[in-house]
């Protein structure tokens, strides 16, 4: 890719990473997308297993994470038990997220950090770690602006919009269509954004007749949000682990009928940003 700043597809996979002959273009990681700034900067959003790319070992300099959570369910942070980085002493990982109720977002981050499912507590981690509990206010880190919604799912989710000096991408992986008010903020927030990733992890088929609030969108859902937002491309995300490369490619190409620059999310998948 051309010089400057660069958005990596690291997993889009939803609920749980897989590993099958017939899913390996898009992948079997689970959620997570990386942007790496200078100064050994890297902007993180989402934990899943895709994460665990991400290997610094053999830098000499510390490195500065920032990682930003859509929500805490399993496939979102679950790659950061093994996440490298915050097992070196040098390092400083700054976690952001939208707290779920009643918690702080430390205690929710460490939870998956807690005997007898882990071994190793995340205050026992070497790093050195900082906690931001977001409102959905506006954050800058070097020279992205990013900012938060609201999204439809069970226990909340998070939506980030990341505008980077030569493009801007929001990702929305985990998002219920159907309440018209979050609907139309989302479409708002997501509004001539170059590029928008969001959950296609059922057909309306499977919807309709199994998952109706289990918290996640349609390719259908995906590209009536994305004509009503006007975005560059939609790129679907989220795929369910059932789902062959055959079958995401079909469904992306149902989607293309109603958005014609719609494609599918896969590991390794580079944007300028
Ligand atoms: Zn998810
Ligand atoms: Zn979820």
């Amino acid at each position: 890719m051309d010089d400057g700043l660069v958005f990596t597809v690291l997993g889009a996979r939803g609920s749980w990473p897989i590993s099958e002959r017939e899913m390996m273009v898009h992948g079997g990681r689970t959620t997570s997308f990386m942007i790496a700034l200078e100064n050994d900067v890297t902007v993180i959003v989402d934990a899943g297993t895709g994460i665990s790319a991400i290997d610094d070992s053999d830098r000499a300099a510390p490195q500065a994470y920032h990682v930003f959570l859509t929500h805490y369910h399993l496939d979102h942070v679950q790659g950061l038990q093994f996440f490298k980085p915050l097992y070196r002493a040098d390092n400083s990982v700054t976690f952001y997220g939208v707290p779920p109720e009643n918690m702080k977002l430390e205690e929710a981050v460490g939870g998956i950090f807690r005997a007898p499912w882990f071994p190793i507590s995340l205050a026992a981690t070497p790093s050195q770690k900082r906690f931001v509990d977001l409102d959905f206010e506006d954050l800058e880190i070097g020279p992205l602006r990013i900012t938060t919604g609201e999204l439809t799912h069970p226990q909340g989710a998070t939506s980030y919009r990341i505008e980077g000096p030569r493009a801007t991408v929001v990702i929305a992986t985990d998002h219920e269509a159907g309440d018209s008010t979050i609907d139309a903020s989302l479409v708002e927030f997501a509004r001539g954004a170059d590029y928008l990733f969001h959950d296609a992890q059922y057909t309306p088929e499977e919807h309709d007749q199994f998952y109706e609030g289990w918290g996640h969108s349609t390719w259908e859902d995906a590209s009536d949000i994305a004509t009503r937002a006007e975005v560059g491309q939609l790129v679907l995300t989220s795929h369910d682990p059932s789902r062959t490369d055959a079958a995401v490619a079909h469904l992306t190409e149902q989607a293309a009928h109603l958005f014609p620059t719609t494609v599918a999310a896969y590991e390794g998948m580079q944007l300028p940003i």
